[in-house]
């Protein structure tokens, strides 16, 4: 094969200089699209005055469970802030005053611009003393702001049903056997 021992830049023609043809085609796409979605239903709602609803597994602004007497269910064992990948859980721990009890929180915070709402947290806790919320409202001003604290997250112990979202042992999964699945379905093909 003959290789060409000089190159020629490729000479634009004065429209393709004008971009005229990328600026025509881009408007078409965006113009057609602009029409269909206007004879279809939108899909955009008028938030806030309307909510989207959202699945019961929703994984939304934390809540810290709480026992009948209104105290935290949360023992401070630190399970969460160590499973944490984004490391946006601060605890400190103190000892409870009831010897039943090893420890509580004095503070529990969750920097909500580190969260990335993984979930990890809840499966970690072994009390349930983490849950999320299917609560998606966050936005801040401040950073400051942004730093859920105890008074935040703590929701009394009988926790709306439109509030939940995100928690280990919810009844729909209980149904779901996963062995019996993976059983039903065969050895998976290399
Ligand atoms: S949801 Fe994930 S990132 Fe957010 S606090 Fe829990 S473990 Fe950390
Ligand atoms: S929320 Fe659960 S995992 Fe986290 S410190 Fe409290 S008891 Fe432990």
């Amino acid at each position: 094969m003959r290789i060409p021992d000089k190159t020629k830049p490729y000479r634009y023609s004065l429209w393709e200089k004008l971009y005229l043809p990328a600026i025509f085609s881009g408007l078409k796409v965006t113009i057609s699209h602009f029409f269909k979605n206007i004879r279809k239903s939108p899909f955009t709602i008028e938030y806030p005055e309307k909510r989207r609803d959202y699945g019961n597994r929703y994984r939304g602004y934390h809540i810290l469970t709480t026992r009948p007497d209104g105290s935290l269910k949360c023992v401070a064992c630190y399970m969460c802030a160590t499973a944490c990948p984004a490391q946006c859980i601060h605890i400190e721990a103190a000892e409870h005053p009831d010897p039943n009890v090893e420890k509580y929180p004095v503070v529990y915070e969750i920097d909500m611009l580190r969260c990335v709402f993984c979930g990890y947290c809840v499966d970690a806790c072994p009390e349930n003393a983490i849950i999320m919320s299917n609560t998606y409202d966050m936005a801040y001003f401040s950073r400051k702001d942004s730093i859920a604290g105890i008074d935040d997250l703590r929701k009394p112990f009988t926790v709306s049903q439109e509030w939940l979202g995100y928690r280990p042992y919810f009844p729909e999964e209980r149904k779901v056997d996963l062995v019996k699945m993976a059983k039903e379905r065969g050895p998976v093909a290399a």
